[in-house]
């Protein structure tokens, strides 16, 4: 179509509308109705009242029913349809119950009507009387038929239906015309004014919001028949039959003027339509984002935390029945590592959509990661999991990808999802790297362990305000002098409730709720100030190795906060070095290789720790210097057994000496392996042979008894 084709479209209202510009128009004229039809309501009693009135006073008995035909059917009618049409706009806008009763004064007003309009028709001689008495029958007839039919759907009480209240909108508004013609017909000949035809133009066409099409055809209908009307009659003041040009022209204006508003009402309440759909599309669009996760597409934690809360609030779910399901695919990482990340998204887009197509109908959402979080029927819960399971190892190609699930099923009064999931990733937790088992419940063994998982969570702070965080020290010594050279600062946690927690305990739980940084802290403090009592009182001491973990340089500025440390306590610097586990180095990350670079521009000594415990222990010592390597103590656990042992000890060590590092081996616990370390040139050994990690005063007892001495070097701190 041309552009001159859509403009004229857009000018006469034609141009398609969607659903909601159609809604917001609906509504406005609702809203619009209801002051109309108050209006039109009072305006109609009070003329009925003063009709009747004049009736009784001025004894017009003998005029009564000439009365009845001009007046009062008409007032009837108008004063009908609009309480109809409040009821209707009302039931809209409130919803509200009793309206629907409003339909008997509308049967009551309107049934007598229809009689007398049958009568009136049945009594119709076309030669004694004028054709509009006719006309004017039938209309009011048939409003007065629709009004009884609609005031009957009325009283059943339906909930708003926009055909009932749209068909009773027009049928009012026809009746205000109408009512208008004729009351003002009959004013003109009278010689009054004709302010009842003009007042219901602008009521119907200004007040309600007309497609401008449909606004020109009903004002210029009614104008038409109008001024045909009274053109026939004989004006009050002249006796001439017609009307004057002075009111042709004033009908001409008020027409012209009435439309150009009609147009305007609708242009305006077009644009602001537009416009609320526009915000209200925007919206939505947020809301979807809002509950959506960004890679998958399926539902994120916010939804489902929000949707958990309520479906479990409902009176009919069945909680007996539900449960929590945490999945985590295990060895993903492998998977982004060797197929690279995109390829690793998409598998997790595949896996999503898997997922949530098992488990339709149930709630699914992506926790993070690889995680994903289930709410749903206990029953057949199993066999999903293991259908999906089925679908990952097909999708799986080298890398052998294990879904792992733990399963929660909370307790009859439990609304919380956030403890539910964490309970259920605590149960699928506890079966990581555990090759024969895929699904498990919390069931009470786990329940004692998350509690006491909460307990590390939430105490860390009270457990390091209280001195509830212990340094326990493990010896190293030297191959050579069978003495220590240095001390391995190893925590633990001396609890009112629990007793003495090892590090096993809990370091993992603060390193997965990044807690961890406080407790690396309190250590080195504690070691720096176990040193400065040691020089103070003359005591031997030895170079202390801390365990600093990856997050510690995420979280905290450790360095930092270590060089603080060391200055206040005056710890000389060849008294600490730092231990990194080489798991923390897989991941490629650009903060540690400065973190150990500026350590060791500041004069301490670090350490890789459990060396060969990972896949890429070789690539950890191309990519990085150490001072010290820590042979990981399973390489000594087969000793015995294992021929392979030996030859691999040796040939680390080897390695040690060609990159110029120390080596110490951990886990020694016999003469025999400390024999082969001292024979292949191992420089330091660490275990239980030597001793297990004690209070340092337990271990200047044992040298104080001779049981163990320290490097001459070492012997004043
Ligand atoms: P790790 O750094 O590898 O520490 C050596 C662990 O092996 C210690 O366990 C020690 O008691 C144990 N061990 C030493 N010799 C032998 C032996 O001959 N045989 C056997 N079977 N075990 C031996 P512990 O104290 O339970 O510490 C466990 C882990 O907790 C440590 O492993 C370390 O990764 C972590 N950790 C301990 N203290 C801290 C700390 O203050 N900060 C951080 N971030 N991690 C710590
Ligand atoms: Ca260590
Ligand atoms: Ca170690």
């Amino acid at each position: 179509m041309s552009k001159a084709g859509i403009r004229l479209k857009k000018w006469l209202g034609l141009e398609k509308q969607s659903r909601y510009v159609k809604n917001y128009f609906y509504a406005a004229n609702m809203r619009a109705s209801i002051y109309m039809s108050a209006i039109v309501i009072i305006l109609e009693l009070w003329m009925i009242a003063r009709m009747t009135k004049t009736v009784i006073v001025e004894h017009l008995q003998s005029k009564f029913w000439h009365i009845v035909d001009s007046y009062y059917s008409n007032y009837f009618i108008l004063l009908a349809s609009g309480m109809l049409m409040l009821a209707l706009a009302l039931r809209f806008s409130r919803q509200a119950v009793g309206i629907r009763w409003l339909g008997i004064p509308v049967m009551i007003f309107s049934v007598p009507v229809c009689v007398f309009e049958v009568w009136q028709i049945s009594q119709y001689r076309p030669d004694e009387r004028d054709p509009h008495a006719l006309v004017n029958y039938i209309i009011l007839l048939c409003a007065g038929l629709l009004l009884v039919f609609f005031s009957a759907l009325l009283l059943r009480g339906r909930k708003d239906r926009r055909w009932e209240s749209l068909s009773v909108l027009y049928l009012f508004s026809f009746v205000c015309i109408n009512f208008g013609i004729i009351l003002s017909a009959h004013a003109y000949e009278r010689g009054e004014q004709i302010l009842t035809f003009l007042t219901m133009e602008l009521f119907v066409i200004c007040l309600l919001i007309w497609r401008p099409l449909t606004g020109f055809l009903v004002l210029t209908g009614s104008y038409l028949i109008f001024f045909e009307r009274i053109d026939m009659l004989p004006a009050f003041n002249t006796g001439t039959v017609g009307i004057t040009e002075s009111t042709q022209i004033n009908g001409f204006t008020m027409w012209l003027s009435t439309l150009l508003l009609c147009i305007a009402n609708y242009r305006q309440t077009l644009s602001q339509a537009l416009k609320d759909e526009h915000l209200e599309k925007m919206n939505r669009h947020l809301r979807e984002i809002s509950v959506k996760d960004d890679l998958t597409g399926i539902h994120n934690m916010l939804y489902f935390r929000s949707e958990a809360e309520r479906l479990l609030g409902y009176v009919t779910t069945d909680i007996e029945n539900v449960v929590y399901l945490f999945m985590d695919i295990e060895n993903f990482k492998s998977y982004n590592e060797k197929y690279g990340f995109h390829a690793g998204n998409a598998l997790l887009i595949q896996i999503a959509h898997t997922i949530e197509k098992t488990f339709k109908g149930s709630l699914v959402s992506r926790f993070s990661d690889d995680h994903f979080v289930i709410l749903t029927s206990r029953e057949s819960c199993m066999e999903r999991v293991a259908q999906i399971s089925e679908e990952i190892k097909k999708k799986q190609r080298e890398v052998h990808l294990e879904l792992k699930c733990g399963a929660y099923q909370p307790g009859g009064d439990e609304r919380d999802p956030s403890l539910a999931c964490d309970r259920a990733r605590f149960a699928c937790n506890s079966i990581k790297k555990h090759y024969d088992r895929s699904f498990r419940f919390y069931d009470k063994s786990l329940e004692d362990r998350f509690q006491l998982k909460q307990y590390i969570v939430n105490n860390i702070d009270n457990a390091i305000a209280n001195g509830c965080i212990e340094v326990f020290y493990q010896p190293v010594v030297s191959t050579k002098s069978g003495q220590i050279c240095g001390l391995e600062a190893l925590a633990r946690w001396r609890d009112p409730t629990y007793g003495l927690l090892p590090p096993g305990a809990f370091i993992e739980i603060l390193e997965e709720y990044r807690q961890i940084y406080k407790l690396d802290r309190c250590i080195i403090e504690q070691v720096c100030r176990d040193y400065r009592k040691a020089a103070e009182q003359n005591m031997p001491f030895a170079p202390v190795s801390l365990n600093f973990s990856r997050l510690d340089f995420e979280l905290c500025d450790i360095v930092g906060f270590l060089a603080e440390v060391v200055q206040k306590y005056d710890v000389p610097k060849n008294y600490i070095e730092v231990e990194i586990t080489e798991s923390a180095l897989t991941d490629q990350q650009d903060f540690l290789p400065d973190a150990i670079r500026t350590l060791r521009k500041n004069g301490y000594n670090v350490w890789l720790d459990d060396f060969g415990s990972g896949y890429s222990s070789l690539n950890v010592l191309k990519d990085y210097q150490f001072d010290v390597l820590k042979i990981d103590m399973k390489f000594l656990s087969g000793f015995e057994t294992n021929q392979k042992t030996m030859p691999i000890i040796k040939n680390i060590i080897d390695l040690t000496q060609q990159l110029r590092m120390i080596s110490l081996t951990e886990g020694v616990e016999t003469q025999e392996q400390f024999a082969f370390l001292r024979s292949i040139g191992c420089d330091r050994a660490q275990g239980y042979l030597f001793g297990k990690p004690a209070p340092l005063s337990v271990l200047r007892e044992r040298i104080r008894c001779g049981e163990i001495s320290v490097s001459k070097e070492f012997l004043n701190a």
